[in-house]
């Protein structure tokens, strides 16, 4: 590998500014790049769709070994605060922000190892697979970018998703089902005072319904959360006529998190209803669960680079969603790699000079596998 070549790609990249649906700086570097390394790039509707400045941007590159395309795919954008971040190489090898930011290696280290391996496979005239790739906007938001992108013009059946923290050369192969959930209960406002029993306490109906909730880990393979809640006016002498909940289900399973979905609708209803109010709930499933076969060709491809790399290759689940969610749901199984990125989300955020070497490395002989 060349290692000054990568990190110096990985710094450029993190100096650009690109913020969930403001990617288009990154966008058009992207695709500077990837023309240079031969390949075809075209870029979808999906920034016009949710009012940001780029779109998704797909690649493909013809290959000289025989097989279907391979997919590897990373996000263009990162979490805040992520204007003017930099990244700092200190001595022992890890890289950081300068401390006011987050890094954004979450997604730009496992972008740099794509950029790399491609790069070193140009310069040596290499055999590779055919190639498509995907730069998607608005991960960070629900993974936005991938859930619109139009997935008949890709081909590959198989995906490499760079984007996961743990040890590189470890992968997750199933992820949950998120439900997001706003619930309100509506009540009736009345002087606290001189009529509370004309009044119906909205806050007071949505307590006990928040009482009678499963909340943190329910059962083995689902968590369920309220994460903010709010409820009448600024004062002490009225009785709330409203309260606003906000929450999400996170489960293994689908049905099983439609199924709790459900309950805490009726919770609810059930509770305003009692108090003599009444209730809306409202849910969306941004991110589907799936879980690849333990036989899948991508797995073993995996397995196989890891072993000449003396990785792990473990494959475990993870509790979040990525963009491979989005893909599984359209036909293209594939496996989250581990990509040198660490406390994610965070000023603390970091990588390593070898850490994204070795991503490199796997990616390149991920390309180069023709069985
Ligand atoms: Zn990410």
């Amino acid at each position: 590998m060349n290692r000054e070549r990568l990190i110096r790609t990985f710094q450029e990249l993190v100096s650009i500014d690109s913020p969930s649906f403001g990617e288009r700086a990154m966008a058009d570097e992207l695709t500077r790049r990837l023309k240079e390394l031969g390949f075809a790039v075209s870029e979808d509707g999906a920034g016009t769709y949710y009012g940001g400045t780029a779109g998704n941007l797909y690649a493909y590159r013809e290959g000289s070994l025989p097989g279907e395309p391979l997919l590897f795919s990373t996000h263009m954008d990162t979490v805040e605060p992520s204007r003017g971040k930099r990244a700092v190489l200190h001595e022992d090898g890890r890289i950081t922000s300068e401390g006011k930011t987050v890094l954004g290696a979450d997604c730009m280290a496992g972008t740099a190892a794509v950029l790399e391996a491609l790069t070193e496979l140009k310069e040596e005239q290499a055999d590779c697979r055919s190639l498509e790739l995907l730069f998607f906007i608005g991960e960070e938001k629900h993974l936005r970018g991938s859930a619109v992108f139009d997935y008949s013009k890709v081909r590959a059946k198989e995906s490499y998703i760079l984007d996961l923290s743990g040890p590189v050369g470890t992968a997750a192969d199933q992820a949950p089902t998120l439900v997001d959930f706003q619930i309100t209960v509506h009540g009736k406002a009345a002087h606290a005072g001189f009529a509370p029993e004309q009044g119906v306490h909205a806050v007071a109906a949505a307590a006990k319904a928040l009482a009678r909730m499963e909340l943190g880990h329910v059962g083995k393979n689902m968590t369920v959360n309220i994460g903010h809640i709010e409820g009448g006016v600024k004062a002490t002498n009225i009785v709330p006529d409203t309260c606003f909940l906000m929450g999400e289900v996170r489960s293994y399973s689908h049905e099983q998190a439609l199924e709790e979905m459900k309950k805490i609708e009726a919770l609810f209803r059930e509770e305003a209803e009692k108090a003599g109010g009444s209730c809306e709930v409202h849910f969306t499933v941004p991110v589907h669960a799936y879980q690849v076969p333990g036989d899948h060709p991508c797995v073993r491809r995996f397995r196989k680079a890891c072993g000449k790399l003396g990785l792990s290759g473990d494959l475990k689940p993870t509790f979040g969603g990525s963009d491979q969610s989005n893909l599984s749901l359209h036909g293209i199984d594939g496996l989250v790699l581990a990509s040198a990125m660490e406390q994610v989300h965070s000023c603390g955020e970091y990588t390593t000079v070898q850490g994204i070497e070795t991503v490199a490395e796997l990616a390149k002989l991920l390309m180069r596998d023709s069985a």
